[in-house]
């Protein structure tokens, strides 16, 4: 199933135009009728997909990294957050503080994370589709679907219920 998603979502996601029409159905108000649905069908496809085949997002968006990252990655590491943000963090274009390299450093041959016990919440988080947020963040998932497989497919599903 992952290969399968990612072969599709290959084809889509560097064509504007298609990914356009694929999100023109997302009306927020008809979407708000559906929370419970879309959080399943974001529980569904992560429950199939196995990251670890694609790691696209670790290999492409250096993630924002929280002071309390910070903290808790420096002290897992057993550096000071001072030596930690010298040697992995930058601020970027938006003043957002991020990992300063990509790939990331903490990403291993195998696709596993380094820290991932300790990853920065906007990991955790990536590619923000599990929860009622996902509503407000249409812009958002227009930009991540080009990184995404998963958040491909479940754009796709819900274009399907918000349909219906
Ligand atoms: S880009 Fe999406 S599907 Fe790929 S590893 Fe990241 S969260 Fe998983
Ligand atoms: S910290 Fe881990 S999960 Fe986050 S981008 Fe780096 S390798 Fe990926």
């Amino acid at each position: 199933m992952t290969r399968d998603i990612i072969n599709k979502w290959k084809n889509v996601r560097n064509n504007s135009q298609r990914i356009k029409i694929l999100m023109k159905p997302f009306v927020k108000q008809k979407l708000k009728n559906h929370i419970p649905a879309i959080e399943s069908i974001h529980t569904d496809v992560f429950k199939s997909f196995d990251c670890l085949q694609c790691a696209n997002c670790c290999t492409s968006i250096p993630p924002i990294v929280s002071s309390r990252d910070s903290k808790r990655i420096a002290a897992h590491l057993g550096v000071s957050k001072k030596q930690f943000s010298e040697k992995y963090l930058t601020t970027d274009n938006d003043g957002d503080t991020v990992i300063n390299a990509s790939p990331c450093p903490f990403l291993e041959d195998d696709n596993r994370c380094k820290i991932y016990e300790v990853r920065p919440s906007a990991c955790r988080q990536y590619p923000h589709s599990g929860d009622y947020q996902f509503i407000e963040n249409l812009n958002l998932h227009q930009q991540n679907i080009r990184y995404c497989p998963a958040l491909f497919e479940i754009i796709k599903r819900i274009s399907i219920l918000s349909k219906q």
